[in-house]
């Protein structure tokens, strides 16, 4: 039963020793019950080996399955003998484990057992302490497991190897630059290499781990994500695909390049693929990154260096063609096709667009009869250069055209631009006939031809120059500056004048004639002879430019302008001589051109047509009575035929001024020749004063003749004027009145009178109301007019012989009434006042009445003799001031009560 045990651990390769030894144990204690000597009888049938040790660990005991196992006799193995069979490599963990036992520890060790004949067998070997028995100490049970031994080294070989394949996996992987990452299905990743990693922290900051979820992973580049989800999802799904893709990462929103588009941070080829297991179950997917950044970035720019070349070859006049070689099997260049064309192309090999790219170089130029050229294409191609040339009539069909080509290598063809270049070579053909041509003129020229470049110093200096300057041209050229020529005074003068135009100050660096060169100046200048004589030039400032255009240098051409200058003195005298005389003269003189225009005109003239200006004016204008003037015929020939005016003699005319004023004028004409020119010159004298001189006299005559008829009558009348003469002595002019002075004498006489006679004198002052009003507001003549009625109504009132009225000043006038009481006095001024209000002359302005009214004094005396009759005239004027004071347009009565 204990075997079958046994047996059944073993197939069921239980291997712990516990086991084992529990059931030997249970196996002895269940067969024999304690005895001093250790029974050995049950070892001998027992399908293990099994060694019996004395306290010294001398074997004492064996079974037939050890002697088997280390191929010994059984009396080989006792005592020390067993060790031999130990594998001397092993020996020293069993003595180990012996000193263990010694100790009173059980062990469980695994060693080897050899036989003689070296076949090795391993074993495990439980050692355990046994006791109460007097021969045996220890127990030694061996199980040969070599037959186990063997698949588990085995599969612990394969383990170890694929521990390390996959580590060298792993290494391999993780050493790749390309990112790789496994997930399983569930979006976990199960692998991912350093690469990966790095990606995935330099793009979204996130630190992979193992297991962690792809889905899970918090992005910042939503774009990123959703495409990576989509990706994987396809690769988990069984989809085996490649893309490439962008990934922005983090900084995808901040980086835009210049169109305002998403620049990529990395570009990736990306593969996906399914992971299956062994079973060919899928497992997860695979992905495979390749950085194609650069490449792609490399791609753009070479597409945009072609975009450029296109539109660089578009618009360029030139014809263009990208040529690719052609070879053969053993690589010679066989021809060379066009692969390129821009649009003049087309027109200069007379080929179609659509069949412009694939012909061959050796059609093409056989087209325009130019294939002596092939062998050069071979040449740049094979030698890698450039060949540019220029030839006549390259292409027949623009016979007579320059061309230049021009011939360069690719890396895997040529490029050959061909360009019309007739126009510049006609212009070189012409500048190098020219230039010959130059210095003889240049030497022949009349004028002083000077040029600098733009420092200023001499280059040029031509023959005309040295006669008349006095230098030679080697002896300046490249050596002195023109300020050899000029006066130091007269340049800053000039360079003064000419910053205030601009409005800069001047500097020492500027070059006032350099400025002037620019806007070619022309002006009188001072030339400075190398004997020190100075003459006067005209000089005109040029630029001097290459066939660029740009500015080399400045060109002066200067002419010696001393004889112009003399004759223009000469001539300004003689002008000023002339215009002196013409000024100075009282008669018009007219200067006009056969067209009847006037040129020019002297102050006499202007005055008398009363013209600022007549230069310019149309004769016909002076003279518009002569009606139309056909202009074709000469308008002043005409015009003077019409006057009837001409060289031989002098004529009467009617002009008109500028106000239309008619003028009788005498015209004398000349034809002249004027600078070159024949021109009338007409004289004109002034009649009008004459002729209203004449008409003067003649009305003086008539006037001295009637004088003279009326003479005699006068004669009589003469004696009745001389009475007339003292009345108007003692007369009123405006008025007719007695004046004052009249006044004065009859008031004497009256108060003489009247006191010797014992009567009464009255006195009568009288004054217009507010006459002052009158006058301003009808005028003086109206007020004169008043004064002549007041007057006349004063005198016709009074009626005695004696009574007397005079104007005693201004609008105040006086009464005598001699032997007048006051009754009497009253009573005619009552009347006086009447008078003067029934004239009924308007006056809104008095405040007295609407009409004229007077006022009037009354003073009545008995006068004495003695006594200065002024009195009375003061009494008067003191009643006249009482009437005014009481209201005007009324009387007072001296020494009356007011
Ligand atoms: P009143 O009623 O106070 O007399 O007022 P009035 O304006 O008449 O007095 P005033 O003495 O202020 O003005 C007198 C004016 O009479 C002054 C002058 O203009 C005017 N006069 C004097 N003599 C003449 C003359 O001979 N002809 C004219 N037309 N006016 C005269
Ligand atoms: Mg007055
Ligand atoms: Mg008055």
């Amino acid at each position: 039963m204990g075997v079958c045990a046994l047996l059944l651990l073993f197939a069921l390769h239980i291997h712990s020793w516990s086991v084992y030894g529990l059931f030997v144990a249970m196996y002895l204690v269940l067969r024999w019950p304690t005895h001093p000597m250790y029974p050995t009888t049950a070892y001998d049938s027992l399908a293990l080996a099994v060694l019996l040790l004395d306290q010294k660990a001398n074997c004492c005991y064996t079974n037939s399955h050890f002697c088997i196992l280390a191929s010994l006799p059984q009396e080989d193995v006792l005592g020390d003998g067993w060790l031999a069979a130990i594998h001397p490599e092993d020996q020293a963990s069993v003595l180990a484990a012996q000193i263990n036992l010694q100790q009173g520890f059980s062990c469980t060790i695994e060693f080897r057992i050899q036989d003689l004949s070296g076949h090795i067998c391993w074993v495990s070997c439980l050692m355990q302490v046994v006791t109460g028995f007097s021969n045996v100490a220890y127990q030694v049970i061996l199980f040969d497991f070599s037959a186990f031994k063997q698949p588990l080294s085995e599969a612990a070989a394969l383990l170890c190897e694929q521990k390390q394949k996959r580590a060298d996996l792993e290494s391999i992987f993780n050493s790749s630059k390309d990112p790789i990452a496994v997930l399983d299905l569930q979006f976990n990743f199960s692998f991912f290499n350093q690469a990966y990693a790095k990606l995935f922290f330099s793009l979204y900051g996130i630190v992979l781990e193992i297991n962690d979820c792809f889905l899970l992973c918090e992005f910042n580049s939503p774009d990123d994500r959703s495409n990576l989800i989509t990706f994987w999802g396809r690769a988990l799904q069984g989809e085996s695909f490649s893309a490439q893709s962008e990934l922005y990462g983090e900084s995808f929103s901040e980086v835009s390049d210049s169109q305002g588009k998403r620049a990529a941070l990395a570009v990736f080829d990306m593969s996906f693929n399914p992971h299956f297991n062994d079973a060919g179950d899928q497992i997860g997917a695979v992905s495979v990154l390749h950085d194609v950044t650069l490449a792609s970035k490399t791609k753009l720019a070479l597409l945009r260096s072609e975009e450029l070349f296109k539109a660089a070859t578009q618009s360029s006049l030139s014809a263009i063609y990208v040529l690719e070689v052609i070879k053969d099997e053993s690589w010679n260049v066989k021809n060379f096709q066009i692969i390129d064309v821009n649009p003049k192309g087309f027109d200069y090999f007379d080929i179609k667009k659509q069949n412009a790219s694939g012909l061959l170089l050796m059609d093409a130029l056989n087209r325009i009869n130019s294939s002596h050229l092939y062998p050069m294409f071979c040449d740049v191609f094979l030698n890698k250069k450039t060949i540019m040339s220029e030839e006549f009539s390259l292409n027949p069909f623009f016979y007579g055209s320059w061309f230049n080509y021009q011939i360069v290598a690719v890396s895997n063809g040529v490029v050959f631009t061909i360009t019309d270049v007739s126009q510049r070579k006609k212009s070189d053909l012409a500048i190098a006939a020219y230039s010959d041509l130059q210095k003889a003129i240049l030497d022949s020229a009349g004028s002083a031809i000077i040029v600098t470049d733009l420092n200023n110093t001499i280059r040029l200096f031509n023959r005309a120059a040295e006669n008349m300057l006095g230098y030679q041209a080697d002896e300046l050229i490249a050596k002195e500056k023109p300020a050899l020529f000029h006066q130091s005074a007269a340049v800053a003068d000039l360079l003064a004048d000419f910053c205030r135009e601009i409005g800069e100050e001047p500097n020492a660096y500027f070059d006032a004639f350099a400025q002037q060169a620019k806007r070619y100046i022309q002006r009188d200048w001072i030339y400075q002879h190398r004997d020190g004589h100075s003459f006067p030039v005209e000089l005109t400032m040029n630029v001097v430019r290459d066939l660029r255009g740009e500015i080399t240098g400045y060109m002066g051409i200067a002419n010696d302008i001393s004889i112009r200058k003399l004759a223009e003195i000469k001539l300004q005298q003689s002008e000023s001589r002339t215009s002196a005389i013409l000024g100075s003269l009282h008669d018009s003189v007219l200067m006009m051109g056969f067209d009847g225009v006037i040129r020019d005109a002297n102050p006499a003239a202007l005055r008398l047509f009363a013209f600022d200006q007549l230069k310019g004016r149309s004769l016909s204008a002076l003279f518009p009575r002569l009606g139309e003037i056909n202009s074709k015929r000469g308008v002043a020939k005409e015009l003077f035929v019409r006057l009837g005016v001409d060289t031989r003699r002098v004529s009467e005319v009617v002009a008109v001024n500028k106000y239309g004023d008619e003028m009788v004028m005498d015209m004398a004409l000349a034809v002249v020749e004027v600078e070159g020119e024949r021109v009338y010159i007409a004289t004109l004298h002034d009649l009008t004063q004459h002729k209203l001189d004449e008409k003067k006299m003649q009305d003086t005559i008539e006037e001295l003749e009637s004088l003279q008829a009326s003479l005699s009558a006068s004669h009589e009348q003469l004696s009745c004027a001389n009475s007339e003469l003292s009345r108007l002595a003692h007369m009123d002019g405006l008025t007719g009145l007695a004046n004052r002075r009249l006044f004065d004498q009859t008031l004497a006489q009256e108060w003489a009178r009247s006191a010797r006679s014992g009567a009464y004198l009255a006195l009568v002052m009288l004054d217009v109301d507010y006459f002052k009003r009158y006058n301003d507001h009808f005028g003086h003549q109206a007020g004169d007019e008043c004064l002549k009625q007041v007057s006349a109504a004063l005198a016709s009132a009074l009626h005695r012989p004696g009574d007397f009225v005079a104007r005693y000043g201004g609008e105040e006038f006086v009464l005598v009434l001699p032997n007048t009481d006051q009754d009497g006095a009253i009573q005619v001024v009552e009347v006086v006042l009447n008078q003067i209000r029934n004239l009924k002359i308007i006056h809104e302005s008095s405040d007295a009445a609407k009409v004229v009214t007077m006022s009037a004094g009354i003073a009545v005396m008995l006068p004495l003799l003695g006594v200065d009759s002024y009195c009375l005239v003061e009494a008067a004027d003191q009643a006249l001031y009482q009437a005014k004071h009481l209201g005007r347009n009324r009387y007072f009565v001296a020494g009356s009560k007011v």
